[in-house]
């Protein structure tokens, strides 16, 4: 029988309603999961529970939490054929691409999931979620960081939050589902992650890397980011129009961008579009990002790309591996495409 660790971190799934709205309440989901018996029933895999402290609304996570959930995880690798990780909705693909990338060679499933209406609630979403979840950690087929939610199990590093109201919070837009569950669990095997070390690592984020995030919108005065974009910003990530395209009728853009290469500040070009795979060299208007030395995000979420520039600084001291690196697929977090 597979025996598997699910780690309470916060969110929806464990909270009660106070009269200041909903906040996590260990006491309750500690006292709720541990008499649900349907936990308990035949097939279901052996299971054991821990919590952070505190527990958080996942509005609330930082690189710190990250490192402690990675670490929990390396701690106990040995001993689970899997993990469950209960955790906000609202940052959960933060987390989960962050996870994705910490956990180097990982050869167990790490499940992500949580719920839109606390466990709590008659029409909660939590009970589906939290079974389904241990049943896939249990049967420990994805070697991987996902997120089980609504009936899909989706790359972690992929899946992005769609719906702050709909049971089905997540999708992952230019990535297949990893299974679906209806009346049985369907697995996409063919999309699983190859593994591609056989060692197991944990490699825990600096917290002290300054990243940012700009969306560009029509009129965006770049000018008014000058103050921001200094030699103290490691790394940025452009959510562009469509493809990779930028406005710049102003004459600013450029020199901001230069000015940020010779601070070697890392500008990483991702897509506002959720469904996208940016290519800088399509319209001559994002042509100038590539010259510039902008990384292109192809693919990639802002999540993902957010939590790789994190860990891309973590672990190299060099400029050059880390645009080497943001541009390849190091955890299945973006599509490798020709050179472009
Ligand atoms: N604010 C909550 C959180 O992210 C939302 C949720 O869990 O759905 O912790």
């Amino acid at each position: 029988m597979s025996e598997i660790l699910i780690l309470h971190t916060g969110g929806t799934i464990g909270m009660t309603k106070t009269a200041n709205g909903y906040q996590p309440d260990g006491n309750y989901f500690r006292g709720a999961i541990h008499h649900m018996d349907s936990l308990k029933a035949p097939g279901m895999p052996k299971w054991d529970f821990m919590e952070m402290d505190p527990l958080l609304d996942s509005s609330r996570m930082t690189v710190r939490e990250w490192n402690r959930i990675g670490g929990i995880i390396a701690e106990n690798y040995d001993n689970y054929d899997g993990f469950v990780i209960l955790h906000g909705t609202d940052t959960m693909a933060y987390t989960a691409s962050a996870l994705s990338f910490m956990l180097k060679g990982l050869g167990k499933p790490v499940i992500l999931t949580g719920s839109q209406i606390p466990l709590c609630e008659t029409r909660s979403d939590g009970r589906d979620n939290l079974i389904t979840s241990m049943i896939i950690a249990g049967a420990g087929k994805p070697r991987e960081v996902c997120i089980y939610f609504g009936g899909m199990l989706l790359r972690g590093n992929r899946a992005t939050k769609y719906s702050a109201d709909g049971m089905q919070a997540f999708q992952s837009p230019n990535y297949p589902p990893l299974a679906t569950a209806g009346i049985s669990i369907i697995y996409n095997e063919s999309a699983f992650l190859r593994r591609r070390s056989e060692h197991f690592e944990f490699k825990p984020l600096a917290d002290d890397v300054p990243i940012g995030v700009i969306k560009v919108f029509p009129g965006l005065r770049f000018d008014l980011f000058d103050s921001i974009i200094t030699d103290k910003l490691n790394g940025v990530v452009i959510e562009t129009f469509g493809s990779g395209n930028i406005p710049d009728d102003q004459g600013v853009l450029l020199p901001m961008l230069e000015r940020a290469e010779k601070n070697r500040t890392v500008v990483a070009v991702c897509s506002q579009c959720p469904q996208a795979t940016v290519d800088m060299g399509t319209y001559e208007a994002g042509g100038g990002l590539k010259r510039a030395g902008a990384v292109c995000g192809r693919d990639m979420t802002t999540e993902a790309a957010v939590a790789k520039l994190y860990y891309l600084f973590s672990v190299y001291d060099d400029i050059e591996s880390i645009k080497f690196n943001m541009e390849r697929d190091i955890r299945g977090e973006l599509t490798q495409g020709e050179e472009i």
